[in-house]
Parts: structure tokens; sequence; C-alpha cells
């Protein structure tokens, strides 16, 4: 008795940690604190389900248990902990996959509950069984392969078919129909039926993120992300788990708005996104812009920042990959010493995760109100002295205004050729990520500033400090 009280109250407070910390998340400046509440909630949880088979009534194979516990800690501490920032992404996408593979695994143990060997005998409890096996396969594969598919390991064309979408709506109409069939079934066809089940949930998982890619691999991980959440509120209807419900609603509708928020940024329907292929593989589709590069010198571009009135910095994803944000931070306290307005402008695709900027700067001790979304920097554009694209490519990309072409076409992105002067700042003249050609570096008001980011940012704070 006082045991049950013990473990029902660890399960709550670890609901409350989950619930609290992800209103923490809310703001960079609570976020850490958040991931932390929601961490010992989470400990809190598996301590009650440790305790648990001390009540009697459930598994007590310790062994098993303490095994897969070590293994699991081990695994998600070095991962953690050795994970580079622009890995966030893989890395996310791999924990989704785990989240649903679990789901996936607690489906099928739990067949036999509402399965009599002969007959289903509870429909409701079967249907859940079949969703938990949908969602949790479908998370699984799918976000195996959006792992591939950001480190570079598949290449796009070759994974998607003629009509790719049809067949994945064929897929999809085929497994509602099976589903529909087992549940009317009072035949031996139960353990079978739902291995049969998982095995196309599982084929559907990886061809429903085939033919997605490109600028439209954000939303299809927020999406994934919402999926392994539902599938683990779903498995915890089937173990009458409070918690896991709690936890896997919280994930679920969390990736939800996470996925409405991509898709509004990126000016697109859900359905679209599914359907679409937008910007993945048909990067061919870019336009070839070609013209006259101009470069400006170091020396150049210090003058010009130094003596501007107001200078927008646009970081994007070389930012991340160069771990320029303490510099790029370190030019913009030289500039506002001198009366510049700085302020970054934050495109929320920018960088290879939701958030990925705000991360950054965050990092960098760049005070929250510089930071200005997609909609007020584009209205501070127009009136910036200069605007400096920092790593930044495909979210500056002026063929998503004008290029119906462009298989960005319509995607918002920041007007910096609105500013009185625009310096680019990477490399090379190589593309982003959705591999297409940018008409902003052969624009007139445009210079290019090649280097590695943080390489180039140190070499300009020391030509500010010479001024
Ligand atoms: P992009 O990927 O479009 O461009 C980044 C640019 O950074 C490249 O052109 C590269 O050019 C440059 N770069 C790379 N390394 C360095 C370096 N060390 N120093 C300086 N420059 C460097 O990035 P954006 O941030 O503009 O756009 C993000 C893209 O990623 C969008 O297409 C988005 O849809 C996609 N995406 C976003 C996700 C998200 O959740 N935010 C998730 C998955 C995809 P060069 O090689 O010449 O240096």
């Amino acid at each position: 008795m006082l045991l049950t009280f013990i473990i029902e109250i660890f399960f709550l407070l670890g609901s409350i940690g989950f619930i609290w910390g992800l209103r923490l998340m809310s703001s960079p400046e609570t976020a850490r604190k958040g991931n932390i509440y929601a961490g010992v909630g989470m400990a809190l949880a598996i301590i009650a389900a440790l305790i648990m088979p001390l009540e009697g009534n459930v598994s007590n194979n310790y062994a098993w248990i303490f095994a897969a516990l070590i293994v699991g800690t081990i695994i998600g501490y070095y991962s953690a902990i050795k994970v580079a920032m622009t890995s966030m992404p893989q890395m996310v996408s791999l924990f989704n996959g785990l989240g649903g593979a679990c789901a996936v695994v607690l489906g099928l143990a739990d067949v036999l509950h509402y399965y009599d060997g002969t007959k289903v005998v509870d429909t409701l409890g079967f249907l859940t069984v079949l969703l938990t096996l949908f969602i949790g396969g479908v998370a699984f594969t799918g976000s195996i392969f959006a792992y591939a598919k950001l480190e570079d390991l598949v290449d796009d064309k070759k994974v998607t078919l003629p009509k790719h979408s049809v067949v994945n709506m064929i897929m999809l109409a085929g497994l509602i129909g099976l589903g529909a069939y087992i549940l009317m079934q009072g035949e031996a066809i139960g353990m079978e039926a739902a291995i049969i089940f998982l095995v196309i949930s599982l084929i559907y998982g990886v061809s429903f993120v085939a033919p997605i890619g490109g600028a439209d691999m954000p939303v299809v991980i927020s999406l994934l992300n919402s999926f392994s959440g539902l599938s683990g509120a779903a498995a915890g209807i089937l173990f009458d788990s409070q918690f896991m419900v709690v936890g896997g609603i919280l994930v679920g509708a969390s990736g939800t708005i996470l996925t409405v928020m991509m898709c509004n940024a990126m000016n697109r329907s859900i359905w679209n996104v599914l359907i679409g292929g937008f910007g993945g593989t048909s990067a061919v589709g870019a336009t070839a812009t070609g013209g006259t590069v101009k470069e400006i010198s170091l020396n150049d571009a210090s003058i010009q920042l130094y003596y501007s009135q107001s200078v927008i910095i646009v970081p994007g994803y070389g930012l991340a990959v160069a771990q320029a944000q303490k510099i790029c931070k370190e030019i913009d306290d030289q500039l506002s010493a001198n009366g510049v307005d700085v302020k970054y402008a934050i495109h929320p695709v920018a960088g290879r995760m939701p958030g990925h900027m705000n991360v950054l700067l965050a990092e960098a001790d760049v005070p929250y109100p510089k930071l200005l979304d997609l909609d007020e920097a584009n209205s501070a554009l127009s009136s910036a002295d200069v605007a400096i694209i920092v790593g930044a490519n495909d979210v500056v990309n002026p063929a998503a205004e004008d290029d119906p072409g462009s298989p960005i076409y319509g995607m918002p992105v920041l007007k910096v050729w609105n500013a009185k002067s625009v310096i680019v700042l990477k490399r090379s003249m190589r593309s982003g990520y959705a591999g297409i050609e940018n008409p902003l570096f052969f624009h007139d008001r445009t210079k290019m500033l090649f280097g590695d980011a943080k390489e180039v940012l140190g070499k300009l704070s020391s030509e500010i400090k010479s001024l």
C-alpha cells in the first residue's frame, strides 16, 4: 500500500518535472534550468519504475533491467558530451527513432492482451496496439532514414521513385485497410497480422521520408519528433501508465506545434510538404545565375562596419560550423561601443535545427532583445546600413521571392538585399543545404568576404581594434 503510494507520488512529481521543465524551456534564459527539471522528472519516473517490481505484480528481472539502464546511461551520456552542435539534428533524429522503436517493442509485447490466440477480444485495445505499431514504426525507420540523409549517407535522388507521393498514399491506404480488416476479423490472425502491419509501417517510414529533403527537412524532423511522442503516449495507454501518456503527449504536442511553426516559416502546408517533395530532391531546378562577384578587403569591411549607424548580422549554418558565435559577439561589442546599432536577423530554419541560432547566440551571451525574428528583421533591413551574412545561404536567397522555377520559391527569406550594403562571409561560392545557387552573391550591393567565419571575424575584430 505504502509502496504503491510512493510509486504514484514519484510518477506525479516526474510529470510535474516534465511540465515545469517544458515551461522553462520557452525562454533561452531559463531553458538550461528547464532541461534539468525535466531530467530530474525522468529520474524520478525511472526510480518509480525500478521499485514497481517490489509490489510483486510485474517482472522483477533486475539483472536485465540494470543492464539496460547502464548501457542506456553510458550511451546517452557520451553522445550528449561528444556531439558537436552542428550534429545535434542527427542526434535528435536518432533519439526520436529510438523512442519510436521502444513503442514498437511495447506494442508487440502487448498484442496477446487483446488477442486470445483465436480472436481479437478487445477491439479498442487492439486498435491502440496497431496505432502504437504504426506511429512507432514510422517514427523509428523515418528518423533513422532522416539521420542518414542529414549525414549525407544517402543520395536523395537515388531513393526517390517516380510518383513517390502516389506510392506513399497507396501504402498508407493499404495500412488503413489492413488495420480495419484485422480489427473486424474474428479468426486466428492476431500476432501474424500485427507483425505484417508493423513491417509495412516500417517500410512506410522510410518511403515517407525518402522524397522529402533540402529546405523541407526541418518540417520532417519536427514531425517525426511529434510521432515519437505520440507513439510513447499510445504505448502508455496500453500499459496503463499515466506518466508515459503525459510525457508522450507533451513531446507529441510540442512536436506538432513546432511542425506547424516550421510550416509557417516555410510558407507551406504540412500536406504540401508531405506530398509535394518541395525543395528537397529537385535542386536541379535551381537557376544558374552567373555574373560578376565583387570581393571586399578586411580593411574596407572593418571601416564600413565601424562607421555605420546600423548593422544587421545574419547568422547561418556556417557560423555554427565555424563556432564563430563568440567572436561575432566581440565584434558586436566593438561596434556598439562606437555607437553602431547592432542587431541579429534570425531566420526560423537557419542552421540545422529549430532554434539553432538562438542557442548559439545565447551561448555567446548576446542579449535576447538584439535578436529580430523574420518579420522584424525584414522591416529593419530596409533601413540598415550594412547586412553582414555570416555562413548563411538558403535563408537569404532572393530566388525564393522572384524565381518561380526555384525549389525554394515561396519560402519566406531575409531580404538582406534591401540593406544599403551587403557583406557575405563564407568560404567559397558553394551552395547551401538546398543545393541551389544564390543570386544574392552577384547582386550590385553585395560584396563577398571569403574565408572561415571564425578566422575572418577574428581578423576583422583586429582591424576594427586598430581603427
Ligand atoms: P545553408 O546550409 O543554406 O548555408 C550555409 C553556408 O555556410 C554554406 O553555403 C557554406 O558555404 C557556409 N559555411 C559552411 N562552413 C563555413 C565556415 N566554416 N565558415 C564560413 N562559412 C561556412 O545555411 P542556412 O543557415 O542559410 O540555411 C539552413 C538550411 O538548412 C535551410 O535550407 C534549411 O531548410 C535547412 N535545414 C534546416 C534545419 C533546421 O531545423 N533549422 C534542419 C535541416 C535542414 P561555403 O561552403 O562556401 O563556406
